[in-house]
């Protein structure tokens, strides 16, 4: 086994653990493996241990990657990270999901990039769950409008919504910004009986999100190892 098959499959066990823990089913969590910044050699390693849903987050490398890795059937790449306008096309053209789309001129653009014949974009809208003014993210107050507007765009598909919770030691506040999330995505599917993800939670804070509800966790380090 490689070393990555053995993180996924410590990975995996820990997801299912925290499922347990929790009274939910391990199917209900799906992992999404961060692969930014890791070679297409190392991220092969993972699809042939079984993964199947990869996060990036910045385009150029992703683009370069996805089509390396091509010829592996049924992949998913979920695009994670800071959209700039000037790079919506790639996304739109290169992805399945889009988790931080968080202003309304990115959707416009996405919407409008994405082919007609193929299936719609996934997307998910980051929320600042955090309040500190140099994240990005939609402020909450403002997620109800924004998830109007993309109700609206025919090539975008409303799944859910997504956060970074702030970087802190206290579990607490972890816990407390990660149910701040999950009632945001709660009132979002009384609004849009179809979202159906949340996604939340990192390696350091994978069993919390899992007890606040996260439907998809994105996990980097814990597979890939420390990146530089
Ligand atoms: C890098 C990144 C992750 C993965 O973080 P790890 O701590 O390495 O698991 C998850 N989500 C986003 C948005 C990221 O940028």
């Amino acid at each position: 086994m490689t070393e990555i098959a053995t993180r996924l499959t410590q990975v995996r066990q820990q997801i299912i653990q925290a499922c347990q823990q929790a009274k939910r089913a391990p199917q209900s969590v799906t992992l999404l493996a961060v692969s930014k910044t890791k070679s297409a050699s190392l991220i092969q390693q993972a699809i042939d241990a079984g993964q199947r849903d990869f996060g990036e987050n910045y385009v150029q490398e992703a683009v370069e990657k996805i089509q390396l890795l091509a010829h592996n059937t049924d992949l998913t790449w979920h695009f994670i990270g800071p959209i700039q306008t000037n790079k919506t096309r790639l996304i739109a053209e290169n992805f399945s999901w889009v988790h931080s789309v968080d202003r309304e001129k990115v959707a416009k653009r996405l919407n409008e990039q994405r082919d007609p014949n193929i299936t719609p974009l996934n997307v998910c809208l980051q929320v600042n769950i955090s309040d500190e003014t140099s994240k990005s993210g939609v402020n909450p107050d403002e997620l109800l409008a924004l998830a109007d507007f993309i109700s609206n765009c025919n090539q975008l598909r409303l799944r859910g919504v997504m956060a970074i919770p702030e970087k802190t030691d206290n579990i607490e506040t972890c816990l407390q910004q990660f149910n701040a999330l999950q009632n945001l995505f709660k009132t979002l599917q009384q609004h849009y009986p179809d979202v159906d993800t949340l996604s939340m939670g990192m390696s350091g804070d994978m069993k919390q999100a899992i007890t606040c509800g996260s439907t998809m966790v994105r996990i980097g380090t814990a597979i890939f190892g420390q990146r530089n």
